[in-house]
């Protein structure tokens, strides 16, 4: 199928074409009762269309990764089973999300003096390595565009001037919020992976579900700061509504 075709079926599919834009198959169609034979042709797919569905990357940061200002164990592993679970599902996705952290003067949010929990040491500030997307996440990145150039790439920052876990407290640069731009691509269902289990994972699973969408939490592409906070977390999103993949 050339482009433009493909398009068009996609939108028939998806119903997306104006009526008189659609085939006529009124008369194209032959009628059952002259020529039974003949399989009739339905004007509507006899299968609704699925959901259109976004792969939401939490958080995949040089900081929050092994080496980083604020490591957390497991995330390159999470990261390279995120290049995994691409290879074989790009193109079941419509959307690509990457939240960011991205940090101007958060506050209270850093501290020489960390809890872990509320405060941290200094991380992803804005323009920094440490702010960049890690270059496993990268990588997987690169692939799920190279399988799916269709897919919408939607980047959020989060965090400037404040304490941010959910990506979806994160703006596009347009300055979009995240669930407007997902609605906005007609997304139903997201699939959440990156960093971490406990914070940032956990904060846009719930913030996901709020705003309506159905969540699936991919386990083996997450990591947490603390082990147990981290299976509570996952507790947690499941309670509320999330499904663990
Ligand atoms: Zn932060």
């Amino acid at each position: 199928m050339n482009a433009s075709f493909s398009e068009m079926y996609r939108q028939l599919n998806e119903g997306e074409l104006d009526e008189h834009a659609k085939p006529d198959v009124s008369t194209t169609a032959p009628e059952k009762a002259r020529t039974p034979q003949t399989i009739p042709q339905e004007s509507e797919p006899s299968h609704p269309p699925r959901p259109r569905m976004a792969l939401v990357v939490v958080d995949a940061q040089n900081d929050f990764s092994e080496g980083g200002s604020l490591a957390v164990d497991g995330a390159v592993t999470a990261f390279r089973n995120t290049y995994l679970h691409v290879a074989g599902t790009a193109n079941k996705y419509d959307v690509i999300v990457t939240s960011r952290d991205n940090h101007i003067d958060p506050g209270e949010h850093f501290s020489d003096d960390p809890d872990f929990v509320d405060t941290w040491p200094a991380h992803c500030v804005a323009g920094t390595t440490g702010a960049e997307i890690h270059p496993e996440m990268q990588r997987a990145l690169e692939f799920f565009a190279q399988l799916n150039p269709h897919a919408v790439r939607i980047d959020v920052t989060k965090g400037e001037y404040s304490a941010a876990y959910s990506g979806f407290e994160g703006r596009t640069e347009a300055g979009v919020l995240l669930a407007d731009a997902l609605r906005a691509s007609d997304i139903e269902e997201i699939d959440v992976a990156g960093i971490a289990t406990d914070h940032c994972v956990r904060a846009t699973v719930l913030d996901g579900l709020k705003e309506g969408f159905s969540v699936r939490v991919l386990r083996k592409q997450i990591a947490a700061v603390d082990a147990d906070r981290g299976d509570f977390s996952l507790m947690e999103m499941e309670s509320s509504g999330a499904v663990l993949a």
